[in-house]
């Protein structure tokens, strides 16, 4: 996961507590998710939800509450439902989406899983490593567990273009051009905005030569 910086004031369709979907709702969460399911990260999904962090259930308080409107691809949004509301949360500086979960990508495109790790025993990341294991690991229906094979590839060619840029920086005839030009790249791999962002920052984490020289640029 990532964190994410909300922005105000409320879109005006709010006020007016008839839609939560309003297209400035959508347009504002868009710009602050970067186009991006704040679940699984997927960018530019087929399929968005305005989704409610906590489920209103009835509750216009919650339903039309600016703070508890989020970007979710639908399927995260289905996958969360009522049954995930005490997660961390992306958009309170004081959490640390990205750092609580540690994710590391499938193996090969058709991999069967990705790791998903918990870094500490707050209830509310434990709870987010389960949402994410049903996101990423998920087959308890056959629907699920195709679209989750989706995803995972998905994941893995992404985690692709790191592996090009590590393999150029590690190359034994790489000139010193060379090894900050794939510096560079991967930088821009690790940005927020880009997808899967977590799985490659942690990567790199992993990495005892690279950790030292990117970690700064983990925002
Ligand atoms: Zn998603």
């Amino acid at each position: 996961m990532f964190n994410a910086i909300r922005t105000y004031p409320a879109p005006e369709s709010l006020a007016e507590a008839r839609a939560y979907d309003g297209d400035d709702v959508y347009t504002a969460l868009r710009n602050i998710f970067f186009d991006k399911c704040y679940i699984c990260e997927t960018n530019d999904p087929h399929d968005i939800n305005v989704e409610h962090f906590f489920a209103h259930e009835g509750s216009a308080d919650l339903k039309y509450n600016w703070n508890n409107l989020y970007f979710a691809c639908s399927r995260c949004n289905n996958i969360k439902s009522n049954a995930f509301n005490e997660i961390i949360d992306c958009c309170d500086s004081a959490q640390d989406a990205f750092r609580s979960v540690k994710l590391l990508p499938p193996m090969s495109p058709r991999g069967k899983r990705v790791i998903i790790t918990a870094t500490n025993d707050h209830p509310r990341t434990i709870k987010t490593t389960e949402l994410l294991t049903k996101v990423f690991n998920s087959d308890h229906t056959v629907n699920k567990k195709i679209s989750s094979e989706f995803l995972r590839a998905r994941v893995f060619k992404q985690y692709n273009l790191l592996l090009d840029q590590i393999d150029s920086y590690f190359d034994p005839i790489a000139t010193p051009d060379d090894k900050e030009r794939s510096i560079e790249r991967m930088k821009i791999l690790i940005q927020r905005s880009m997808p899967y962002s977590a799985f490659i920052r942690w990567c790199i984490l992993e990495d005892d030569v690279l950790a030292p020289l990117l970690a700064e640029y983990m925002d």
